[in-house]
């Protein structure tokens, strides 16, 4: 190899690692990974917030909702809304951080669960163990899973099965209903 060449061969294997490192990053090949990005949900929190947990429940009377949350909050949250496809900025977040339930604060998912979906809502193949409770809907006639926060009973949205592998699932959620806390400081 020249001089010239072998630049080129270090500059493409360079490259070629970052990529690799990427695709792995988005991309969890088993559930052993899966497993990983669940149980390490924490090192995607930024320093010093403090957030609840699963085991400790909030109540509130509709009345209270109404005062704590805007009215298209309390429609999804509340009432089992659905916003309208690619309303919610946090389909475009890509930062690393935490998505925490917007009517309690509860950690939901993590960046590193986040996928583009190409639906218009947020999606997520796995979530942070615990957190969700599942119910059956029959608003479209077909049935669909609904799930909501463990914590407040708010409603998320539906999980489907033709998420990504290995999970196979796609958390589909109303962007409405979360808050994103940037683990780097920054706007939320
Ligand atoms: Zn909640």
């Amino acid at each position: 190899m020249t001089r010239r060449e072998s630049l080129k061969f270090f500059l493409a294997a360079g490259i070629w690692t970052v990529l690799k490192g990427r695709l792995n990053a988005a991309q969890p090949a088993s559930m052993k990974d899966i497993e990983n990005l669940q149980k390490n949900w924490k090192t995607l929190l930024a320093d010093g917030v403090k957030v609840p947990l699963p085991s400790e429940p909030l109540k509130l009377s509709k009345e209270e909702w109404r005062k704590r949350l805007d009215a298209a909050q309390f429609n999804v949250l509340r009432e089992e809304g659905t916003e309208r496809p690619g309303s919610s900025p946090l389909n475009a977040e890509k930062r690393p951080g935490v998505f925490v339930c917007l009517g309690c604060n509860l950690p939901l998912f993590t960046s590193e669960m986040k996928y583009e979906s190409g639906t218009g809502w947020p999606s997520f193949f796995t979530t942070i163990p615990g957190v969700f409770g599942t119910s059956t809907d029959y608003k479209l006639i077909l049935p669909r899973t609904e799930y909501h926060c463990i914590r407040c009973g708010g409603h998320h949205g539906h999980v489907f099965d033709d998420g990504p592998p290995p999970t196979g699932k796609r958390w589909c959620n109303n962007g409405v209903a979360l808050r994103f806390i940037p683990r780097d400081g920054g706007k939320a």
